[in-house]
């Protein structure tokens, strides 16, 4: 069994004295914590994490890996928590092995195949050090690798996650080595008996092989000698599940796929990769349109290599690779290559991240050099560095979205319905606003109310396009509909004043007057009138029967506040506002203004802005609390007070215990004995404000209570 000296050894080959001291101490550390603890194949724990780091050591990952990978169950297991894995062996190395406890926890088990690219990208998402997806990557080899000892179930169900997850996932990251092995692995166990008919095929088929492997391979050496091309020739093994899928995707035969023979040649230079090329093309004649030169043109991943395959004796197919040394080794270990390159420089502290930018960088250099960036971008980037966030919804389906994106783009990008009428969001079952910004891996569930309706405010915080042209065209939709409810009201209570009414209005009335004002209906003259960009007067004295054309002038001019006043019941929407510097609340006296645009703006009779707007007499009207108005209107109140600690408190639960909102305080008038409180509440009417005004005046130390005007 692998153990600990044998690791240490390895590591000593590539790493620094101290550095596998290091190493050395996390394993007696996770011996300790692991005490007592046995896996199913009945040895102790510890040798799991120990053969983890060594698969790590294996790809010479720096001895902040190994020492993560050594304490990887460690905080998801043990009584050792995170605190105490940064006391020992700092912070990178307690973020790695948290990192990977998060992955851990979370489970694919339950989540449906469709899925897989989704929770890869949340899994990639949720890291920020990609040594994290290194370390889970040889954890999940390893387990693969010991998988026999788990119930059928269990095995199937972990091999289909690694097939779904951590395969697609080495590959984006290059790691080819591997993913090959776990594809084996994975495909041994989910579909056994596929697997045995297949490798029985290939130890039968092996025999004959040989020979003529043997044979290709001498001629290919002597060819390259005779050119003074100095090349490694090696014969290549198709692996299991390659050979399933090509069968299956390509409907072809076993022998169809297998008795394809593999050489793979690696070079000094990238000139020499051409030259070889030449040669071999020269040995033997290549196949039409097989070649594919992957050097110019790497794959998305990084890889790099000159395919082609040819005509061998006896007409046997022969497919050769050819790379650099540089190439096979990125080829093999992918991301995991860059560690390899720069490992003898300085390691330099929390240059985990710009490793992986730079290979990132490098690749994407190879792709734009070849011209097809969007490809990388796609597969690549998003995997490495999300422009995205990704969360869960109570079905566990995952929804993906731009970073940044709140619980209100979330509701909209469920459905319209449900952001339209969105109230609240429940994420990891606690209560929290809409206007939350959502983070990988959350749980959220939207909580909506019959009848609720988009804020405006939402446009403050929504990112997503398709959130903001909901809210907005809710919001016009709405405004439209509420100017020509209102608009209706204004022009017929005009109306009135004549004894006229819109139903009783002639046709020819009414087209006359769209005509003059060019409109298309009577809808869009109530929505100016509604809106403020028309006065009603003034278009009902357009709708007047014209007796005849030179009386015209002589039509019937009301008194003004002759006709019956328009009544306010406060839910009239955005076209009716109450003026802020008044605050009118249902019982006191009011006016409305017509306010070009903004619809109607409601004061109280003695406010000092009323006396300013005199002058446009045109522009009143008659307003009235309708006796049924309802909502909550905010009003301003001031107390004084002898200065006494916590009676903000008191008046604070007086106010409320009235059935009062507090929406701000504000303090003023400081000095030795007095201060004046100024409270903004919201109440239903002047009895409701009364009630209010009367509880407060009954505090102790309150000496006075006024409503501001
Ligand atoms: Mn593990």
């Amino acid at each position: 069994m692998f153990q600990i000296d044998d690791l240490c050894a390895l590591a000593q080959t590539y790493l620094q004295p101290e550095q596998v001291e290091e190493i050395r101490r996390a394993h007696e550390l996770g011996a300790k914590a692991h005490e007592g603890q046995v896996r199913r194949s009945g040895e102790a724990y510890i040798y799991h994490p120990l053969a983890v780091a060594g698969i790590l050591a294996e790809m010479r990952m720096d001895h902040q890996t190994l020492v993560a990978a050594m304490l990887h169950d460690v905080i998801e297991d043990t009584d050792y928590g995170k605190e105490r894995i940064r006391a020992e062996f700092g912070d990178e190395v307690a973020e790695i092995v948290d990192g990977v406890s998060k992955l851990t926890q979370m489970n694919f088990e339950s989540r449906a195949e469709a899925q897989a690219q989704n929770f890869r990208k949340m899994m990639m998402a949720m890291t920020h050090d990609i040594r994290v997806i290194l370390v889970k990557l040889a954890d999940r080899l390893h387990n693969m690798r010991t998988l026999g000892a788990m119930p059928l179930e269990k095995r199937r169900q972990k091999a289909r996650e690694t097939l779904d997850i951590y395969v697609p996932m080495a590959q984006r990251l290059g790691m080819n080595k591997i993913r090959l092995e776990l594809e084996d692995l994975g495909f041994a166990a989910l579909y056994p008996v596929r697997y045995r008919v297949i490798t029985e095929a290939i130890k039968k088929a092996r025999g004959h092989r040989k020979e003529i492997v043997k044979q290709i391979k001498t001629a290919i050496k002597r060819r390259l000698r005779q050119e003074k091309l100095a090349a490694k020739v090696a014969g290549r093994e198709k692996h299991i599940y390659s050979i399933y899928l090509k069968m299956k995707n390509k409907g072809l035969s076993f022998s169809e796929v297998y008795d394809v023979y593999a050489f793979r040649i690696t070079v000094e230079t990238v000139d020499m990769c051409y030259r070889v090329l030449g040669s071999v093309h020269n040995l033997y004649k290549p196949v039409p349109g097989k070649f594919k030169d992957y050097i110019a043109i790497p794959k998305a991943n990084g890889y790099q290599s000159l395919h082609t395959v040819l005509f061998g004796p006896y007409g046997v197919p022969i497919e050769v690779q050819i790379r650099t040394e540089e190439m096979d080794e990125v080829a093999e270990a992918g991301i995991a290559a860059h560690w390899l390159y720069k490992a003898d420089e300085s390691s330099a502290s929390g240059s985990a991240q710009k490793r992986a930018r730079e290979w990132l960088r490098g690749v994407l250099e190879m792709q734009r050099q070849a011209g097809n960036s969007e490809e990388f971008l796609e597969h690549v980037k998003i995997d490495l560095f999300p422009d995205e966030v990704y969360v869960f919804t109570p079905k566990g389906e995952i929804m993906e979205l731009p970073r940044g994106s709140t619980a209100v783009d979330l509701a909209y990008a469920i459905h319209s319905d449900i952001g339209n009428t969105c109230v609240a969001a429940r994420i990891n079952r606690r209560m929290a606003p809409l206007s939350s910004r959502l983070a990988n891996g959350q749980n959220i569930e939207i909580i909506t109310a019959p009848g609720a309706r988009p804020n405006p405010a939402w446009l403050n915080f929504v990112v997503t396009a398709r959130a903001r042209s909901h809210i907005r065209h809710f919001l016009k939709t709405l405004r439209s509909d509420e100017a020509i409810s209102l608009g209706r009201r204004m022009l017929s209570r005009e109306l009135e004043a004549f004894s006229l009414s819109l139903d009783r209005l002639g046709p020819g009335q009414l087209k006359q007057a769209l005509e003059t004002y060019h409109l298309d209906s009577l809808e869009d003259l109530l929505e100016e009138i509604g809106l403020g960009k028309r006065l009603g007067s003034l278009v009902a004295r357009q709708l007047i029967p014209a007796v005849s054309g030179k009386d015209k002038q002589r039509a019937p001019i009301p008194v003004h506040g002759a006709s019956a006043p328009l009544m306010i019941r406060g839910t009239e929407g955005m076209v009716l506002s109450f003026a802020k510097c008044c605050r009118p609340i249902p019982g006191d006296k009011i006016l409305g203004y017509v306010s070009a645009g903004r619809g109607l703006v409601i004061h109280r009779v003695g406010c000092k802005n009323v006396a300013d707007f005199r002058n446009q007499p045109e522009k009143w009207v008659n307003v009235e609390w309708e006796e049924s108005a309802e909502g909550e209107f905010p009003v301003r109140i001031q107390l004084e007070i002898t200065n006494q600690r916590g009676i903000l408190a008191t008046i604070a639960a007086t106010i409320s215990d009235a059935d009062a909102n507090i929406e701000d305080v504000q303090m003023a008038d400081r000095d030795d004995r007095y201060v004046s409180l100024g409270f903004t509440i919201t109440v239903h009417n002047r009895k409701h404000l009364a009630r209010v005004l009367r509880k407060c005046r009954g505090i102790p130390h309150v000496t006075r209570v006024t409503r501001v005007r």
